[in-house]
């Protein structure tokens, strides 16, 4: 199974190595013709505003925008859940507005704000989180399954393909989220 990360900028090193654990081909995606051939994409972490700037000059998001409608599955994760988000509640902008959520940027402060708690998640147990200038979730759409709470507010959603968490799964050792996002890239 081939699965692409977005490499324009953020953790991409981080989401690789997670992948290439599990034992799948993980490659990363600068250019629209790096998404021929992939069976799910992951969104890292970093800043939204920078990826989308770099995917844009590219024609990257016009590509990626098209893959995610025709049912592409991806995950988001920090910044990547930012680039799904059909609204942003604290930004003028929209990215590639695909998954029915409004989020709030940098909800949970600055960089030196940034904190590692456990969160019990739908159907997969406890798993550490690493939240980092993280954006919150503050309306999921009727299709929306909400997989884990930090706070009372949803941290990890599911809309058919696409899987965004407010957390960085690629910064810890467990790699049961990205298990779970290639049982959804396989189907199961
Ligand atoms: N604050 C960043 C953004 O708005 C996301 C932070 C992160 O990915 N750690 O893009």
């Amino acid at each position: 199974m081939k699965i692409g990360v977005l490499a324009v900028q953020g953790d991409v090193r981080e989401h690789l190595n997670a992948l290439e654990r599990l034992g799948v081909a993980a490659v990363p995606v600068l250019k629209p013709g790096d998404l021929a051939g992939l069976e799910g994409i992951v969104l890292p972490g970093g800043e939204s505003t920078a990826m989308w700037r770099l995917m844009r000059a590219s024609g990257l998001a016009e590509a990626l925008k098209a893959e995610l409608k025709k049912g592409l599955p991806a995950f988001g994760t920090c910044a990547g859940m930012i680039l799904l988000a059909k609204e942003i509640t604290n930004w003028p902008e929209r990215f590639l507005a695909v998954m029915d959520i409004a989020v709030e940027r940098n909800a949970t402060g600055r960089q030196v704000d940034s904190f590692e708690t456990r969160l019990s998640l739908n159907g997969l147990g406890e798993v550490p989180a690493v939240f980092i200038r993280a954006p919150l979730v503050h309306r999921v759409g009727p299709e929306v399954e909400v997989l884990a709470t930090w706070d009372e507010r949803p941290v990890m959603v599911r809309q058919g393909p696409l899987l965004a968490a407010s957390f960085h799964p690629e910064l810890t050792e467990d790699t049961r989220v990205h298990e779970f996002f290639l049982s959804i890239c396989r189907k199961e």
